[in-house]
């Protein structure tokens, strides 16, 4: 492992000092505006993409950006949706696809993922998203399916009773995006059908 001490030992010396006032307004202070559901995926960093400041974006990171639909039963990612829309009254989500995803190219090309059970499990919830980019003549294209993933977890996002009510309440907008590695360019999916949303 790479030594990130080294990291932090940078980040003290060359960085912190320049941001100190920022900082000491946030040790108490956390209002961000976003939330930022992006793929866990190490080349696809939210804070650097949208050059964002500490304390702007609230972020959570899954496999696939895969947003799990509404159910009784809680985990991580629904509580820190709830938590976001709920409770810090962000008014902007964006959901992020990329290019070359690896939970994306496993679904679309059949992987055996027979050694990991959890991931298979979880990428269950990516169903209606290979659903809508499967074609009668043949294979899934990858880029396709990152689309259509990322319009099907709003609409799995929509489906929670804190997002829901904000979207009738119309303090909050849902954003499709997708990230290309190779350009570092965004494009982002045309206001969708926000009504189906
Ligand atoms: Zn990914």
């Amino acid at each position: 492992m790479p030594d990130l001490m080294d990291g932090v030992a940078n980040f003290r010396r060359d960085v912190f000092p320049a941001k100190a006032g920022l900082f000491a307004r946030l040790a108490t202070e956390h209002r961000p505006t976003t939330l930022f559901i992006g793929c866990s995926d190490a080349r696809v960093v939210p804070e650097l993409i949208t050059q964002s400041e500490p304390g702007e974006l609230f972020v959570i990171r899954t496999a696939g950006n895969l947003v799990p639909a509404h159910s009784p039963t809680a985990d991580g990612t629904v509580a820190s949706i709830e938590f976001a829309v709920r409770v810090l009254g962000v008014t902007d989500v964006i959901v992020c696809g990329h290019s070359g995803c690896g939970a994306m190219t496993a679904l679309a090309e059949g992987h055996d993922l027979g050694d990991a059970p959890q991931l298979a499990t979880w990428l269950r919830h990516a169903d209606a998203s290979v659903a809508r980019a499967a074609t009668p003549e043949g294979p899934t294209d990858v880029g396709a399916l990152v689309w259509a993933n990322v319009s099907a977890q709003l609409r799995n996002l929509a489906t929670h009773p804190s997002v829901a009510q904000a979207l009738a309440e119309r303090r909050l907008t849902l954003h499709g995006w997708v990230f290309d590695i190779a350009s570092g360019s965004v494009d982002r999916l045309e206001t969708l059908d926000r009504a189906g949303v």
